[in-house]
């Protein structure tokens, strides 16, 4: 170290304290990185890499950013999962010598930041501090940084915490440095790629109020790390924060991340975009902090019975007002992200805009109110009374600062006149001055009978009077002092003008120092009504939510659902919210579900591309949106609440985690087996279909008997293995279904609507054929197809085995004539799921049977 420069030497210390970041060091007009960061900087950036000399041999490796251009670096690499480290001069180079002072002023993580760009204002940024503890509990612990918003709670296993912090979307994690790092690991698989390490310390006396409500000692153990942590990389007031709220995952309907994503609840599966997800059919709110909201609920519905009935009859109050509701969507249109706003003040980064903002947002707030009660319902009434305008702040905002104010708070002109005697005194003087000179101008003018002589101003010389070369003779000798010659004209000034001058800027450097120090005045004023804002917030982004709901119902005709305690679903003329929305609404095909004591669980058969996943998407959507408190998309529906909503769909390999598409199946299917009680829905769909036929039809009966007879949650079970609809037979409160289709002039088409009893006959090589399958290809398998076909009706055999036994006995079946027991291409060809395949896999699967087929006929 000791041959380093001073300024290196500086550095690497510096850089000691903050190693899993990037060091931004301040050098003049620039941010530079050296050493690693600069390598790895200007790979992540690509950014110019140069070298220094730093008092070594070798030349150290260095890149930079200008200081003014930082943001767009700094969020980028936050994007990208990365710390970046701010290090300011923190005195004057002026005045120093030797080496400048530099500290760390902030530090900004993925779960930290608070700069707008790097914020969809549509969704809440979490970062997270995780405890585990010897009795196998971990307490999660989380907050928002941009809107001050926390929350905690236990959870019985690691799996469980993983689960939460992944469903929370959590962009930063936590950890004591004695913490298990196979929980760590389960994150980074996940895909939480963002984890710091703070160990644990006493609570700052300023956060008592923070976590005042968190009375179990293993939710303060995560609270304060998280707290602490945020304080030492944010260095400054944390004075938005709320409450932290405790609460349990079961006092909410609980879905696993799989499930979410399989139901597509706020993304698609394919793309992982929003469109085509719930949310988007939802989003029908007028305010970012209403649509955050929206995302809470949806991630969360409830299942407290009383609760979910308290939203329903606010939905209905609106949905029965469609005037006012229209009036109140105007108004929440102009209320601007107050959540945001509170924090920003607390950091002290808000601008006289800003606070026009807030007052515009609050002027909303009576006519919002006044709305809500012409609405005349008690529930949309308490709403109302919820509402605080915080007039007082409004009426002081409204006084204090200009309609259309400037960007920049150090300038001035942004504060009213008659706001401030003293200001208005400033204002007057540098006024009157001016219209002083304007006069001095006609004056002089007149004196010298020069037109074109006028008094002009510049930073350099301050107020000039400009004569024309031309008219210079016109002015006698002495009148006033030169100060600049130009090639056209000469400048001059007059001690009278000077004296002036010093007033009116006297004047004008006084008023923009008061503007300033005005504002910061303000800005505490609003500082202390943060409370205040943050709960009205809070009942707005509420109030948005359920006129969202009642405006998504009464545009999609949903109906209010009711619920009942003898775990009963009875959905009349049922539709996927979303598949409807996206195809036709005319086209889309109904459809009933009726499920009760003596129906558990329900066995779907019908042709691939029928409608079976819809089907039981629908049903999960349709409990998961009552339970939200919104109507549901059906004529009539009567639902259990459930506890619990497990979901195993699709054959998507979880490319994430590098796992097996059959080994996700199996996980997840061991999750639901697991965990689900009576109370809760299991939908399972084409579930054994990742691995070879009789394994796959095996597993799946033996999963349907397991939940038949063990679990008893209300289950769709969705199938191409036509052999299973005989366990209607076994097990009493199964019940087949199937999706109907048809056969016309060769053709399949496809009816959607879903029929009692099992299908008839699976349609695998038609749809085949809709997929354009080449026609020799096709026409194979239908020969082969009705070979079999004829093989079954020969030997009466209609089942392929004796599942019960285990013995699967169609491909030796001693009856069978020798020429026409099917061989080893058959067989394989008979499993082969075509639908499955890509165009290129099938083409090599073709080959493959075509070469096995040359070898045999060898
Ligand atoms: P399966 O699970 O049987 O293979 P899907 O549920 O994936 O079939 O449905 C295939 C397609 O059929 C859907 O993408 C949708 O376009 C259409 N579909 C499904 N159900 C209906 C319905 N009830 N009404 C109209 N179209 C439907």
């Amino acid at each position: 170290m000791k041959t380093y420069t001073p300024m290196i030497q500086q550095y690497l210390k510096i850089k000691a304290e903050v190693p899993d970041a990037f060091l931004f060091f301040r050098l003049g007009d620039f941010y530079e990185m050296f050493f690693d960061d600069a390598l790895n900087a200007s790979r992540e950036l690509e950014i110019t890499l140069t070298a220094r000399d730093g008092g070594v041999a070798e030349k150290i490796p260095m890149c930079g950013v200008p200081h003014h251009a930082a943001a767009g670096y700094i969020e980028q690499l936050i994007e990208k999962g990365f710390k970046v480290a701010i290090c300011e001069q923190t005195e004057d180079p002026k005045q120093t010598k030797g080496v400048v002072k530099r500290e760390i002023v902030q530090m900004i993580t993925p779960g930290t930041v608070m700069e707008a760009r790097s914020l969809d204002e549509k969704e809440n940024h979490y970062i997270a501090a995780v405890t585990g503890f010897e009795d196998r509990s971990y307490s999660i612990a989380y907050l928002d940084l941009s809107t001050g918003e926390s929350k905690a709670t236990v959870v019985d296993s690691k799996e469980e915490a993983v689960n939460e912090l992944v469903s929370i979307q959590a962009r930063e994690v936590v950890f004591s440095s004695s913490e298990d790092p196979a929980i760590e690991k389960m994150l980074r698989e996940r895909n939480i790629l963002s984890l710091s390490t703070m160990d644990d310390c006493d609570m700052a006396s300023s956060f008592t109020y923070v976590v005042e409500d968190l009375k179990e000692d293993k939710l303060l153990r995560s609270m304060n790390r998280l707290l602490h942590y945020t304080m030492s990389t944010q260095k400054r007031a944390l004075d938005h924060l709320q409450k932290t709220a405790p609460y349990q995952t079961a006092s909410f309907l609980r879905m696993d991340p799989n499930s979410k994503r399989n139901l597509e609840l706020t993304e698609t599966i394919r793309g992982n975009g929003k469109k085509g997800s719930l949310v988007w059919l939802l989003d029908e709110t007028m305010t970012a902090m209403g649509a955050r909201l929206l995302k809470r609920w949806i991630e969360r519905p409830l299942v407290d019975q009383k609760a979910i009935k308290h939203r329903l009859e606010a939905v209905e109050g609106f949905v029965d007002c469609f005037f006012e509701r229209q009036t109140l969507r105007e108004l929440l249109k102009g209320v601007y992200d107050l959540e945001r706003l509170a924090g920003r003040v607390a950091f002290g980064n808000v601008n006289a805009r800003d606070l026009v903002q807030l007052k515009k947002s609050l002027q909303q707030i009576p006519g919002v109110r006044q709305t809500l009660t012409e609405m005349d319902h008690p529930v949309i009434q308490a709403i109302s009374d919820s509402l605080d305008p915080c007039a007082d702040l409004a009426d002081e905002l409204e006084t204090a600062i200009v309609e259309q104010p400037p960007l920049a708070i150090k300038d001035g002109n942004f504060i009213k006149d008659g706001f401030n005697a003293e200001l208005d005194e400033y204002r007057d003087a540098s006024r009157n001055g001016k219209t002083w000179i304007a006069e001095l101008e006609q004056k002089e003018r007149k004196k010298t009978g020069i037109r074109s002589l006028k008094i002009g101003y510049n930073r350099v010389f301050g107020y000039y009077i400009e004569v024309t070369k031309a008219n210079l003779s016109a002015l006698q000798e002495g009148m006033y002092e030169r100060r600049q010659t130009l090639t056209n004209a000469e400048r001059f000034i007059t001690p009278e003008l000077k004296e002036k001058e010093e007033l009116i800027l006297q004047a004008e450097v006084r008023s923009t120092e008061l503007e300033y120090t005005l504002f910061q005045a303000l800005r505490e004023k609003v500082k202390v009504e943060i409370p205040r804002l943050q709960k009205l917030a809070y009942e707005i982004s509420k109030l948005d939510v359920l006129q969202c709901f009642a405006t998504v119902s009464e545009n999609r005709h949903y109906v209010k659902p009711a619920f009942n305690s003898e775990r009963k679903i009875e959905i009349i003329e049922g539709r996927h919210p979303v598949v409807e929305k996206v195809m036709d609404s005319q086209e889309y095909v109904p459809n009933d579900c009726t499920m009760n004591k003596e129906c558990e669980m329900l066995l779907i058969t019908g042709p691939n591309m029928s409608g079976k996943s819809t089907y039981m998407r629908q049903v999960a959507l349709t409990s998961i949106l009552a339970q939200m408190g919104c109507y549901v998309p059906a004529a009539k529906a009567n639902l259990p609440i459930f506890d619990r909503i497990f979901t195993r769909i699709g054959a998507a390999d979880d490319l994430v985690s590098g796992q097996s598409t059959f080994m996700v199946e199996m996980l997840e299917a061991q999750h639901a087996l697991s965990h689900a009680t009576q109370n809760s829905l299991i939908l399972f769909d084409e579930i054994g279909r990742g691995t070879s036929t009789y394994d796959g039809m095996a597993l799946a009966q033996a999963i349907i008997e397991y939940v038949h007879d063990k679990v008893g949650a209300k289950t769709l079970f969705s199938t191409h293995y036509h052999e299973l609809v005989d366990l209607s037979n076994d097990l009493n409160n199964l019940v087949n279904v199937h999706v109907s289709a048809a056969e016309q002039d060769g053709h399949v088409v496809f009816l959607h609507k879903v029929k009692e009893g099992p299908a008839d006959k699976s349609y695998g090589i038609h749809v085949a054929q809709l997929a354009n399958l080449p026609t020799s290809l096709i026409d194979r398998a239908n020969s082969l197809l009705a070979g079999f076909e004829s093989t079954e009706e020969k030997t009466g055999n209609k089942q392929i085995g004796d599942l019960s036994t285990g013995q699967l006995s169609l491909f030796e079946e001693p009856e069978i004539k020798k020429e026409k027991k099917p061989d080893k291409i058959q067989r394989e060809l008979l499993a082969t799921n075509v639908l499955d395949l890509t165009p290129l896999e099938a083409m090599n699967e073709l080959y493959r049977l075509q070469k096995l087929a040359k070898s045999q006929s060898k």
